[in-house]
């Protein structure tokens, strides 16, 4: 992917932060040009509580994705309060009524990964359930920062802003979980609650758990699958256009480079051993915002205004792709 153009240049910043960031466009210039592939695991090896699911994060060379507009036409601007505080949780199925908007009638339904008390129902989510090509267990506890802050909170925290900002465009949006049920969703109901939704973009947020100096954010796009109740032929392509636009203005939004240990430069990785994808009928994707266990990317993943950022990146991605 090329991630250069008024599109993908990140807001003009302090030059002293932006060094490294032109580099890592220079490398998405090679690496685009350079990286395909598709990384197909079953059951891969699960490093639990870690990563997407479970399954840690496996090197991948991605696809490399068209230029897609990421218009800031799209953009969702956030007020000053949104900054720090992200809005408060709400029922998930109480979606507030879509205001007027560009997205008005659009259905978006965000998949906060996790669930902050998995960790107090250990024989609940260990349970193995059927993604189709195989059987998984239910759920994980999700990683966290050296310092103790939870994957799980960092993603219902995303989610909350990106609902915010979305709604304000008029979108309905829809959460698998907020905070109100003891475990999960399991991986195959957080499907079905996209598909149920006959969502127009499904977004699974996480934070992945990987060593230290490992750095960047990546999306993970669903491969070609047709096995058991998986078949994701029909949704490979737009999901792949929606990843592509969510990774386009999460550059440019955050000004964050795209992962340096995983998806060859270009912040694009394919799996089939996610039951999340495998089992959704509508365009959809996961992305992992940074990686937990690095000093620098947990700094950003603790700060209420770079997640904000993110927020905002992903929101302005889907907004790009449902306006096509
Ligand atoms: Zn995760």
């Amino acid at each position: 992917m090329v991630y250069t153009g008024p599109d993908f240049d990140p807001p003009p910043q302090r030059r002293s932060r932006r060094g490294p960031l032109t580099v890592a466009l220079a490398a998405l210039v090679c690496g685009g040009l350079l990286g395909w592939g598709v990384y197909a695991a079953t059951g891969s090896t699960d490093d639990k509580g870690t990563g997407a699911e479970a399954g840690g994060s496996p090197s991948a060379a991605p696809r490399t994705p068209s230029p897609a507009a990421s218009s800031p036409v799209g953009s969702v601007s956030p007020s000053a309060e949104d900054e720090e505080s992200s809005p408060a949780p709400r029922t998930p199925s109480a979606s507030a009524p879509a205001a007027a908007g560009p997205l008005k009638g659009k259905v978006v339904v965000i998949d906060p990964g996790h669930n902050p008390t998995n960790v107090k129902h250990t024989a609940e989510i260990n349970r193995q359930v059927d993604v189709g090509t195989h059987r998984k267990e239910c759920d994980t506890t999700g990683t966290s920062t050296n310092d103790g802050y939870p994957e799980a909170e960092f993603t219902l925290d995303v989610a909350h802003r990106m609902r915010a900002l979305l709604e304000k465009q008029g979108a309905t949006v829809k959460l698998t979980q907020d905070r109100d049920r003891p475990f999960g969703p399991c991986v195959d109901e957080r499907a079905r609650i996209g598909n149920a939704a006959k969502a127009d973009a499904v977004v699974s947020i996480h934070a992945d758990g990987s060593g230290a100096g490992n750095r960047g954010f990546h999306v993970i796009l669903p491969g070609p699958v047709n096995a058991g109740e998986a078949d994701t032929r029909a949704v490979v392509e737009p999901s792949r256009e929606l990843g592509e636009r969510i990774a386009g203005n999460f550059v440019r939004v955050t000004g964050t480079a795209p992962s340096n240990y995983i998806g060859g430069g270009t912040g694009l990785v394919t799996r089939k051993d996610l039951g999340g994808l495998n089992l959704s009928t509508v365009p959809k994707v996961f992305i992992e915002c940074g990686n937990m266990r690095d000093s620098k990317d947990a700094a950003l993943l603790t700060s209420g205004a770079w997640r904000q950022k993110a927020a905002q990146g992903i929101s302005e991605g889907i907004v790009s792709f449902l306006r096509g």
